[in-house]
């Protein structure tokens, strides 16, 4: 429990991230206002803390302004997923951008501390492997990844020119694949649908040949981050980023859930999306020594974990789909 109580601002916060977040301020002896236009995110996300005394629900589009009184704004809305920032790329960027500049506001009236979650999407296709902070990224500016990831990248400008023009108190954390509990099951997300399908014992769909890399940090230890990140001195910008370094082809990711669920699934093979990363693995030099942290939970005892989720909640038949899907 922490000695002062804040009012903690947790936008998208009935999303995965989010919800987790919210958990974690309200568990830390805060007050949390969770504001989510519930695009992906979802209300069973939340329904557990309704009847905490600190916990608030606003459905709100961050696109909007909005006037609240607040210390302190984690700013995680935003389609996270690639079939879901896809769906309507007009509203991605303007969510990033617009309900950057909305958020930047409120923390310039209110002179609050306002912390971004970014993305590893920042560096793009990288070339320079694995990828530190001052790595300026391969982004194509013109391709269907585009409206998130350049969304990102112009939410990250405004944060550092609110930072510098209105010194504005500001925390960039570049979040890497971050998997658990409480994904979406129609997320599209690599964890989630390999999960799904295994349970369901239908085909595992591996895009492309699967030997691209992705490096998967289970969510309870991003949360960590995030919480070290925000607690920093004032001249702590970051970006700093959090993320687990083991990094794996997606083709291993396959096997081991199939492996760990016992499934008698097969790989199915699917095309590439057009701008999939070739590989991605975090360097976490900076959140080692800045932040004092790594991640803790090794990959097999998160996807157990993750694995459990899914079971009961196929098993409760709770696997609801997404606003727009
Ligand atoms: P998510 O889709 O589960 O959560 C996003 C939440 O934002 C949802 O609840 C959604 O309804 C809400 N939202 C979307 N647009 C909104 C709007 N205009 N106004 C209000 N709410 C809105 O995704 P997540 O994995 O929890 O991601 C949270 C944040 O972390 C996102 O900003 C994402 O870009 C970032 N991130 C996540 C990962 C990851 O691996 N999970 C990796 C990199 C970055
Ligand atoms: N804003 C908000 N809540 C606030 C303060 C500002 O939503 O408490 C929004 C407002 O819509 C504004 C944006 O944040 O357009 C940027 O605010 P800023 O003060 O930087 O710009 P200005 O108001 O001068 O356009
Ligand atoms: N992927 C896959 N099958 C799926 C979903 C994703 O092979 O059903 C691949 C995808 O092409 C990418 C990796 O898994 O190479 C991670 O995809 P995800 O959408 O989870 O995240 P991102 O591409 O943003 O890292």
């Amino acid at each position: 429990m922490s000695l002062v109580r804040k009012r903690v601002l947790v936008t998208g916060g009935a999303g995965f991230l989010g919800s987790h977040l919210c958990e974690r301020l309200l568990a830390d002896g805060h007050d949390v206002l969770c504001v989510d236009n519930y695009f992906t995110g979802r209300k069973d996300n939340i329904a557990h803390l309704h009847g905490h005394p600190h916990f608030e629900m606003l459905r709100h589009d961050v696109t909007f302004p909005l006037y609240v009184e607040i210390d302190e704004i984690y700013n995680l809305a935003c389609p996270a997923s690639p079939i879901h920032y896809q769906f309507d790329p007009v509203q991605t960027t303007k969510t990033s951008v617009v309900g950057a500049i909305n958020m930047l506001g409120l923390a310039k009236r209110l002179k609050a501390k306002i912390l971004q979650a970014s993305t590893s999407e920042v560096y793009g296709d990288p070339t320079v492997h694995p990828q530190t902070e001052d790595y300026r990224g391969n982004v194509n500016p013109l391709g269907p990844r585009a409206c998130y990831d350049e969304g990102k990248r112009a939410a990250e400008t405004l944060f550092f020119d609110y930072h510098r023009q209105h010194r504005v108190r500001i925390k960039v954390v570049r979040i890497f694949n971050t998997y658990g509990p409480r994904m979406h099951p129609d997320d599209g997300r690599v964890v989630s649908n390999f999960i799904v399908q295994a349970l369901r014992g239908a085909p595992i769909t591996l895009y492309g040949d699967g030997s691209q890399t992705r490096a998967f940090c289970f969510v309870s230890d991003l949360i960590e981050g995030f919480m070290r990140l925000m607690n920093t001195a004032d001249e702590v910008t970051g970006p700093v980023n959090i993320g687990n370094p083991h990094e794996i082809p997606v083709r291993e990711l396959a096997e081991r859930i199939i492996h760990l669920t016992g499934s008698a699934s097969t790989i199915e093979y699917r095309p590439l999306p057009q701008d999939d990363p070739t590989q991605r693995c975090p360097d976490i030099t900076l959140a080692r020594s800045l932040l004092r942290w790594e991640p803790s939970v090794a990959l097999d005892d998160g996807l157990r974990r993750t694995i459990d989720y899914f079971a009961d909640l196929l098993a409760s038949d709770g696997a609801d789909t997404p606003r727009h899907a």
